[in-house]
C-alpha cells in the first residue's frame, strides 16, 4: 500500500479567516518528517453535503485522510457522522471514550452536561485514541485499503494527539518503527542552519533531517524508520554526528526525544546544568513579571535547585528588597548593565543562592526612547566568580509577550553558558 495521505480540516470559522490552520501545518510537518506522501489539503465548513464531498474525494486520491476538528459535542460538530456514512457504519458508543470523558469532567470539576457524552459515540469498528489533553478521543477507522483519522481540532489537543498517538500508530500500520531525535540551536536563524545542512539534508531520505525555526531557536529533526526503535536510535545517532560535525554543531545546546522534551528544552537543559554543579538558584525579573519562575516551576522536581525569585517591577522594590543602589538608578536607569548586575547580585543575597539571574528590559509597547529602544532588554548573572551582564536588542517589531518570552530563553541560555565553562 502506498500511505498517501491527505489533511482535511473541517471548521467554518477555518473558510472566515478568523482562525489560522496551524493544525494542519503540524500534521503536514510531521507527515513530511515521517515519510509519508501528502500532496492535497482541504478546508471544508461546518457542512454535511460539502463535508461528505471533500470525505469522497479526498478517498478518491489517497489512502489515509486525516481530518481535524468537529468532534465537540455541539451541532455543528458534523465530522464522525460524515465519516461514518461514508463507511457505511453507524455511530456506536465507546465504553472506554465515555469512562475516559466523565474522568476528564470529574477530575477538571466541572459539570459534565449529557451532549457531553456525545463524543464517546464512534463510527462502529473504529481504533479509539485516548485523549489526555481534552474531551474528546481521536478516532481511526479502516475498511479495505481507506483509513480516516479523526483528531480534535484545538490545537493543544490536536498536536500532541497526532504525535503520541497517531505516529506510532501510522508507523505500526506502514509496518515500521518510528523515531525522532531534536537537536536544538540557539544564536543561528533558520536559514543560515538550513544553507549549511542542505548538501546533508538532499541526501537524507532514512533518516531523514528537517529544521524547524521556533521562537527563540532552531530545531533539527532527525527521522529515522526501520525495524526496531533500537536500529532508529542508531541511525539517529550517526545523523546528529554528521550533523553535529558541521558548522551548526557548536550552536546545538541540546537535544531532546519526546515532544514535551522538545517543547522544555532550554529549561530542561538549564535544571540539568545547574544539578550537575550542585548549585541552587535566585531570580530577580523586572519586565519579565515571574515568567522565568513560572518555566522553572513549571517543570517537576526543580524544588531542590530553585530557591525563589523576586518580581521587583517597581524602582522601590529594585532599591529597597534587592538593594540596587538609587544612585545607579539614577545614573544608569533601570534599564542598564549595572542595574541588572545590582539586581542579580541583590537576589543572590537575598535568597542564599550559589547563582542568581536577572532580567530588567523594555517590554514595550510603550516606553522606549532613542538610546533605549522597546526591545532593549539587560542580564544579568552572578556567582562566586563573579557578575557577568549582556544587552540584548530584540526585534523592536516583536510584540510585548514575545520580547518577554525571548528574555526568560536568552537569561536561561545565559546561565547554560556560564554554568558549562570549564
Ligand atoms: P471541541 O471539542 O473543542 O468542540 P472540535 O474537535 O469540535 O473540538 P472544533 O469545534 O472544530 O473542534 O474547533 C474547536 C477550536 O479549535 C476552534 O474554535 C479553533 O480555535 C481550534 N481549531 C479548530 N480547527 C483548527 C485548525 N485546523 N487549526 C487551528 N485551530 C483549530
Amino acid at each position: 500500500m502506498s500511505n498517501i495521505c491527505e489533511i482535511l480540516s473541517v471548521g467554518t470559522e477555518l473558510l472566515l479567516g478568523d482562525i489560522v490552520n496551524t493544525d494542519t501545518a503540524f500534521i503536514a510537518g510531521r507527515l513530511a518528517a515521517l515519510g509519508f506522501p501528502s500532496y492535497r489539503q482541504t478546508v471544508v465548513g461546518d457542512n454535511d453535503c460539502r463535508l461528505a464531498d471533500a470525505i469522497r474525494e479526498g478517498f478518491s486520491r489517497a489512502d489515509i485522510l486525516i481530518l481535524t476538528g468537529g468532534l465537540g459535542p455541539t451541532c455543528d460538530d458534523i465530522t464522525k457522522k460524515a465519516v461514518a456514512d461514508y463507511f457505511g457504519v453507524p455511530l456506536v458508543m465507546d465504553e472506554d471514550a465515555k469512562a475516559d470523558i466523565e474522568n476528564y469532567f470529574r477530575e477538571m470539576g466541572r459539570v459534565m452536561t449529557e451532549n457531553n457524552l456525545l463524543q464517546a459515540l464512534v463510527p462502529e469498528g473504529s481504533h479509539v485514541f485516548p485523549n489526555r489533553w481534552g474531551s474528546a478521543p481521536g478516532i481511526a477507522i479502516t475498511k479495505g485499503d481507506k483509513t480516516a483519522v479523526l483528531l480534535p481540532g484545538p490545537p493543544s489537543e490536536c498536536e500532541p494527539m497526532f504525535a503520541n498517538e497517531v505516529e506510532p500508530w501510522l508507523a505500526e500500520r506502514s509496518g515500521c518503527t518510528l523515531f525522532s531525535l531534536n537537536l536544538h540551536l540557539y544564536d543561528i536563524g533558520e536559514s543560515r542552519a538550513e544553507a549549511i545542512l542542505k548538501p546533508i539534508m538532499e541526501k537524507a531520505v532514512n533518516p531523514s533531517v528537517a529544521p524547524y525555526a521556533c521562537e527563540h531557536e532552531v530545531r533539527i529533526r532527525i527521522t529515522a524508520r526501520g525495524k526496531t526503535e533500537e536500529e532508529c536510535r542508531l541511525m539517529c545517532r550517526e545523523m546528529a554526528e554528521t550533523v553535529l560535525a558541521t558548522e551548526v554543531g557548536p550552536y546545538c545546546y541540546t537535544e531532546s526525544v519526546t515532544v514535551w522534551e522538545s517543547k522544555n528544552a532550554i529549561v530542561l537543559k538549564l535544571i540539568e546544568s545547574l544539578r550537575n554543579k550542585k548549585y541552587t538558584i535566585g531570580i530577580a525579573e523586572s519586565c519579565t513579571g515571574g515568567m522565568f519562575s513560572t518555566r522553572m516551576a513549571d517543570i517537576p522536581g526543580v524544588s531542590d535547585i530553585l530557591l525563589g525569585g523576586v518580581v521587583a517591577y517597581d524602582n522601590r522594590i529594585k532599591e529597597q528588597v534587592l538593594g540596587v543602589p538609587g544612585e545607579i538608578l539614577e545614573k544608569y536607569g533601570a534599564v542598564s548593565e549595572e542595574c541588572a548586575a545590582a539586581m542579580a547580585e541583590g537576589v543572590r543575597k537575598v535568597t542564599g543562592a550559589d547563582i542568581a539571574v536577572s532580567i530588567t528590559g523594555i517590554a514595550g509597547p510603550d516606553g522606549g526612547t532613542e538610546e533605549k529602544p522597546v526591545g532593549m532588554v539587560c542580564f544579568a548573572v552572578s556567582d562566586e566568580n563573579g557578575t557577568a551582564t549582556e544587552t540584548a536588542r530584540f526585534n523592536r517589531k516583536a510584540d510585548r509577550s514575545k520580547v518577554r518570552r525571548l528574555s526568560v530563553a536568552r537569561a536561561m541560555m545565559m546561565l547554560i553558558r556560564r554554568l558549562n565553562t570549564k
